[in-house]
């Protein structure tokens, strides 16, 4: 298979349709991206790496660091992290407060703000050095160290932090949250404002596409069995409230952030990340969902 040919030809034909969309600006210092960068870096399993036009410029991963996130936490307590945090989609805005009070507390799946705030949270209970170590372990999956935290993006979602305060407080309200509220949005803030290359960040997912095992970090991230679970959550709950539109269209598991970015697996196969700040209203970069999409059609394959 000619990855490389494969997604030239892609990168060429979102190119030339140019879909706009409209870059993030309720967390203003996203809004001072060039929105014209556009990236494709994908990774085969034998570690082969494929890249095209901006897959080697460090972007705002957002909430694609969920993913990470909730394998570390996953990792310490198994199955008993789904009493705090549900595996349904949620049909519903990434920040919904009214969502989570319907829900008695109890987010709707890990990736949504609520449920990765009660990850961040579990994190803060096991973990000395949060930060510290969620960069560490980024760093491990890639094979290298490349995860650098833009403080300016960090502070600038700090200072207009009111709904993710909102949705942490009402967590402790139904007592679904151990530690100070403050502490883990410091955290939360910090891996949302991470910063990776395309390809980089592909490296990091694609023990997901490996069962479990990442060739970068030479050791098992993850059982199989939990792998398979982490795609299975990425595929119905990983691109906020369009995640069935993704599945129709692209068939693969993955996450999206809102830096424009998205990290996907075709397990057994390849990881891949594709970025270009412009957003659909949904949320999703309208250029990434576009390229994935040409991508699976001219592959023949996806997960289906
Ligand atoms: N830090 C962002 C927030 O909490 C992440 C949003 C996203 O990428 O989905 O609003």
């Amino acid at each position: 298979m000619d990855y490389q040919k494969i997604i030239e030809e892609v990168y060429q034909e979102v190119q030339s349709e140019n879909k706009r969309g409209k870059v993030a600006d309720y967390i203003p210092e996203l809004a001072n991206v060039n929105p014209d960068q556009f990236g494709i870096g994908l990774v085969d399993l034998e570690g082969n790496v494929f890249g095209v036009g901006d897959y080697e410029v460090p972007f705002s991963i957002q909430s694609i660091s969920k993913v990470h996130t909730l394998v570390m936490v996953f990792h310490v307590f198994k199955s008993k992290l789904w009493s705090r945090v549900n595996v349904e989609p949620s049909g519903n805005p990434f920040n919904s407060i009214a969502q989570l009070e319907f829900e008695k507390g109890v987010p709707r799946n890990p990736f949504i703000n609520a449920g990765a705030l009660v990850i961040t949270d579990a994190l803060c209970s096991k973990f000395e050095n949060p930060i510290e170590q969620i960069s560490a372990y980024i760093n491990e999956l890639s094979g290298k160290s490349c995860v650098r935290i833009n403080s300016s993006v960090k502070e600038s979602e700090k200072n207009h932090a009111e709904r993710n305060t909102a949705l942490a407080y009402f967590l402790k309200a139904y007592q679904n949250f151990e530690n100070e509220v403050d502490q883990v949005l410091d955290v939360y803030f910090s891996h949302c404002a991470m910063e990776m290359s395309c390809l980089d960040l592909a490296r990091s997912f694609s023990f997901l596409a490996n069962d479990g095992y990442s060739i970068f970090a030479n050791r098992e991230i993850v059982s199989e069995s939990h792998a398979r679970r982490i795609n299975a959550l990425m595929l119905t709950c990983g691109f906020y409230d369009e995640a069935g539109e993704f599945a129709f269209r692209v068939g693969l598991p993955g996450k999206s952030g809102v830096g424009g970015g998205v990290a996907a697996v075709m397990p057994h196969k390849f990881s891949i990340a594709v970025w270009s700040p412009e957003l659909n209203e949904k949320g999703n970069s309208v250029k990434a969902i576009r390229a994935l999409e040409l991508l699976t059609d001219k592959l023949s394959f996806s997960l289906f």
